[in-house]
């Protein structure tokens, strides 16, 4: 059983002119593995994540989430049903500007139902490097230390799932590579299974798997070393 499946997904949009956003997709990602999407834009990467998260219906073809298929036809069951399975780190953070640190973290597990221990919340924001900055609200961090919080709200819950979409977009190299590193630990220490689309050879070169899309097609993948068994 894996993670994720994709099994022959297809998306278009537009009903005059029709686009092809995902053209007949088959994917299997275990759990505990890390993957980059990467391919040039307009390519199908932000619909993969979209439909593959349910956050868009998929006009065909099937997508199972730990073996369960997804049913984005009752939009309730299908929020009820990503709660705890599945996180969402964007580059845009979403954080709650008027909320601190520490609520940006713990309020949306609590609202969702989901409530995350107290000290679980706090071992999460020192592993993030936030262990000192519980008490500021976003508009007081940096770029980097910002989208450190949206992580730690997305991994808080310990989601099997988590689906990032250019997490490290707008940050500096260092930035970014404190962003992946964290990423990577939730992979391997874990076993969270994460998707990450992003521009940056530097950034997919932490996954253990990258594939490249065009036209809404999987057209080529690469395998690091160890994880073809090859190291
Ligand atoms: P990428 O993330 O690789 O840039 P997208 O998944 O955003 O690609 O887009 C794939 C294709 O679908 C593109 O041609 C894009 O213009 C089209 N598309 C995406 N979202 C919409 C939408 N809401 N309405 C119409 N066309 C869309
Ligand atoms: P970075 O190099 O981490 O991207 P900066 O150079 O902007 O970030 O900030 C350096 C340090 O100062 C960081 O720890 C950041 O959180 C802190 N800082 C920046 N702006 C503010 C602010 N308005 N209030 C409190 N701390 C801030």
């Amino acid at each position: 059983e894996d993670a994720l499946r994709l099994e022959s997904v297809s998306k278009t949009y537009g009903e005059r002119v029709r686009v092809t956003a995902l053209d007949d997709v088959s994917l299997a990602l275990p759990y505990g593995t890390f993957t980059a999407v990467m391919g040039p834009s307009g390519s199908g990467k932000s619909t993969l994540l979209n439909t593959a998260s349910g956050l868009e219906p998929a006009d065909s073809g099937r997508i199972l989430v730990g073996g369960q298929q997804l049913d984005t036809s009752d939009e309730t069951a299908a929020t009820r049903f990503r709660r705890g399975r599945i996180g969402f780190v964007f580059q845009a953070f979403n954080l709650l500007p008027t909320l601190t640190v520490w609520q940006n973290v713990l309020l949306p597990a609590r609202i969702a139902g989901s409530p995350v221990a107290k000290r679980h919340t706090r071992e999460v924001l020192d592993r993030v490097g936030l262990g000192d900055r519980l008490d500021h609200r976003p508009a007081e961090l940096s770029g980097g230390e910002q989208q450190r919080v949206a992580i730690a709200r997305a991994i808080v819950t310990r989601p099997a799932l988590l689906f990032a979409d250019e997490p490290t977009g707008a940050l500096d190299s260092a930035r970014a590579a404190e962003v992946l590193t964290l990423l990577g630990e939730s992979v391997r220490e874990f076993g969270q299974t994460v998707v990450m689309v992003t521009h940056d050879p530097v950034a997919a070169a932490y996954a253990d798997r990258v594939l490249f899309l065009a036209d809404g097609r999987i057209v080529d993948e690469l395998q690091a070393p160890e994880a073809a068994g090859v190291a």
